[in-house]
């Protein structure tokens, strides 16, 4: 095959891998950063869960507080029920500290629901607190391991460049045009190599006249519907 045409594949190779390098390059910051959010939510979580936690224990006090309010408050009226002159006083007198018990009664109802929440989130908060500190291991470590890979990226990314600019500069400036012209119209695709009579960039048959010539000839022919700069290999006929 002519070298002209091993060429221009050759030089879409090389563009194919620097495409996927500056895809690459693009790629990794941004999965660095959506490994740092979901981090950063988890941390979140734990912190709103210890928030939780020490609501709760205020909460849980404060009742307890009021609870012992009440009680001193109930043993004053009770010692008050001595010395109520008339009845209705002393009617009016038990009710309300009948209420308070009532009152009382509810609020201990609250402290042990606020008990049993504080017990399951002291239960639950080990094991968040373990599993962060497990995520910014884990986070430390892939984001050093994505930072190397950049560096690499970035140097077969240059040593890439390097290598398009020689093929390129081998290749005669009208060839160049047409090839980066093509290129630029269809995705990145100026050459491509012929399967089964079709040209894998539109789909459309190539005549078997077109890929015999390519064979033997090795000049370049485009696909007449596509343009795209056809690269023939010999096939078995199956
Ligand atoms: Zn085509």
């Amino acid at each position: 095959m002519d070298l002209l045409l091993q060429m221009l594949r050759s030089l879409q190779q090389l563009d194919d891998k620097l495409s996927a390098f500056g895809q690459r390059k693009k790629d990794i910051p941004e999965q660095i950063q959506a490994m740092e959010r979901t981090y950063e939510e988890e941390k979140e979580g734990l912190e709103k869960h210890k928030q939780r936690l020490k609501e709760a224990g205020l909460e849980q006090r404060q009742l307890e507080k009021q609870l012992l309010e009440s009680a001193e408050d109930r043993k004053k009226k009770q010692a008050k029920l001595l010395d109520v002159k008339t009845n209705e006083e002393y009617k009016a007198l038990l009710k309300e500290i009948e209420y308070a018990k009532e009152a009382d009664s509810a609020t201990e109802d609250s402290i042990l629901v606020l008990l049993e929440e504080i017990d399951s989130l002291e239960k639950g908060l080990k094991d968040k607190e373990t599993s962060v500190l497990e995520s910014e291991k884990k986070l430390k470590e892939e984001a050093r391991r994505l930072e190397l890979e950049i560096v690499e990226v970035d140097k077969e990314h240059q040593l890439l460049q390097g290598e398009r600019k020689r093929v390129a500069a081998e290749l005669a400036p009208e060839v160049l045009n047409d090839y980066e012209k093509i290129r630029s119209h269809r995705a990145g695709q100026a050459v491509v190599t012929v399967r089964k009579e079709v040209c894998p960039g539109c789909h459309m048959q190539v005549p078997p006249q077109t890929i015999n010539e390519v064979l033997q000839t090795g000049e370049i022919r485009h696909c007449q519907y596509c343009r795209r700069i056809l690269y023939c290999e010999l096939e078995e006929t199956a």
